[in-house]
């Protein structure tokens, strides 16, 4: 059977979705990247807030509206905490709940008997030339408005072995960049006796991935040892750190276990640790209740930090949360206005951070196919290691999934690389 694979929402969700493709294709299916072609649809759908949730049904209905014949299979954290409404939406043939996500290839299958074909294109021919491993699963904290962690359950985390083989062969199939994601990827091992920093340099000793990155990772639990780890320069130097307020009291209202001096301090650890390490990082604008010296303080605290990306995230009650019933809600109007400020500053932080790095060489991980420029030419394009998205214009013949070297500059406000 021909299957099409989609998600909304977080890296774990892609990374799930990588997991799914590999066993789908062990069992004789094609993975296939046009919804229009395929036998059957999956979608990994996301809730972590109201909005996401309306654009995992829109997503849904999107799916069965693009291709009905196709049988339609929906998992993920809003098919979990809404799944009798996902199983009304039209067109969906089977909804899986986090907790048999694991079993979702087989599940399919014993619902959709297929015919074994021979083996699917690989990972690299669909585009991927960073795999994402899903490392583990659930979250033992209660955000004040999460409702991830109620949808995905208590940690557990996966063999260090299982991971070592799973990156092996990734690498074996051509892939030279490993993303490691999870709910609360900094939790890693809680469960089993190890940690995020074992696990890391059981991936360092044990495998030959080139470039080794995170998902987003909660900003406690790295320490003095956990940026050591970055002397070995297979380690990318940038992480994505969720501060979600840059004021203590609205960190406060949300149970977050991180406070802005905790933060600034770990910056310094990663500065230290390799110069021109990035940053990047979520803010949630409008949580109820802060007022409007709350958002100054948090503006002036993201500006201070400088941030090499910030993801954006207007506030939106979700139901069965404790932010949901907290006073102060606010409105439409203010949460605009503040989300334009910040989008304001955050384009500017990340002009100059490009910038501060102009000049310098950087190797980027080419991606698998061209893009177009805004003057109409096609150019290769990919990341530095510490995530600046460029342009390759060097002289050397290049191809996909190719990593480059050159010096970076900035040409029409976008990053190029070229001939050292
Ligand atoms: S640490 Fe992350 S996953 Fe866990 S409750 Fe907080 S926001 Fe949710």
């Amino acid at each position: 059977m021909r299957i099409n694979l989609q998600f909304s929402g977080c890296r774990l969700n892609e990374a799930e979705l990588q997991g799914w493709a590999a066993d789908f294709r062990a069992r004789g299916h094609v993975i296939v990247r046009d919804a229009d072609e395929a036998d059957v649809v999956v979608v990994n759908t996301c809730a972590v807030t109201g909005e996401a949730g309306r654009k995992s049904r829109q997503l849904i209905r999107r799916a069965h509206k693009g291709n009905p014949q196709a049988k339609l299979v929906v998992s993920g954290c809003y098919a979990t905490l809404e799944q009798c409404a996902t199983a009304g939406i039209e067109g969906v043939t089977l909804v899986v709940p986090n907790r048999d996500k694991d079993d979702l290839v087989s599940k399919v299958d014993a619902v959709l008997p297929a015919k074994p074909r021979s083996d699917g294109p690989g990972l690299l021919q669909h585009g991927r030339c960073r795999a994402f491993i899903k490392v583990q699963d659930g979250c033992r904290w209660r955000c004040s408005y999460c409702v991830v962690t109620l949808a995905r359950g208590a940690e557990r985390s996966a063999p260090v072995g299982r991971i070592i083989d799973q990156i092996n062969q990734r690498c074996e199939a051509g892939v030279q960049e490993v993303v490691l994601t999870g709910v609360h990827l900094g939790g890693y091992g809680s469960d089993i006796g190890s940690s995020l920093y074992e696990l890391i340099r059981a991936v360092l000793a044990d495998t030959g991935v080139q470039r080794l990155r995170f998902g987003s990772l909660e900003p406690w639990g790295p320490d003095e040892n956990f940026f050591a780890l970055f002397a070995d320069r297979r380690l990318m130097p940038h992480l994505h750190l969720p501060l979600q307020s840059g004021s203590d009291s609205v960190l406060r209202r949300m149970a977050r276990r991180c406070r802005c001096r905790d933060f600034a301090r770990l910056i310094e650890m990663a500065q230290a640790a390799v110069a021109g390490f990035n940053i990047t990082t979520d803010i949630i604008v409008g949580f109820p209740g802060e007022s409007e010296a709350e958002w100054r303080e948090g503006l002036d605290f993201v500006e201070s930090v400088g941030f090499g990306d910030v993801h954006i995230f207007p506030f939106s009650a979700r139901e069965g949360t404790r932010a949901a019933r907290l006073p102060g809600q606010i409105t439409g109007e203010a949460i605009r206005r503040r989300q334009r400020q910040l989008q304001q500053l955050a384009v500017r932080m990340r002009g100059d951070f490009v910038r501060q790095n102009a000049g310098q060489v950087h190797e980027a991980l080419l991606e698998n196919s061209q893009q177009r420029t805004t003057d109409g030419s096609f150019v290769y394009a990919g990341y530095t290691g510490n995530y600046i998205r460029a342009e390759y214009a060097g002289s050397a013949c290049v191809s996909g999934n190719r990593i480059v070297r050159g010096r970076l500059a900035v040409a029409n406000g976008r990053a190029v690389l070229s001939d050292i």
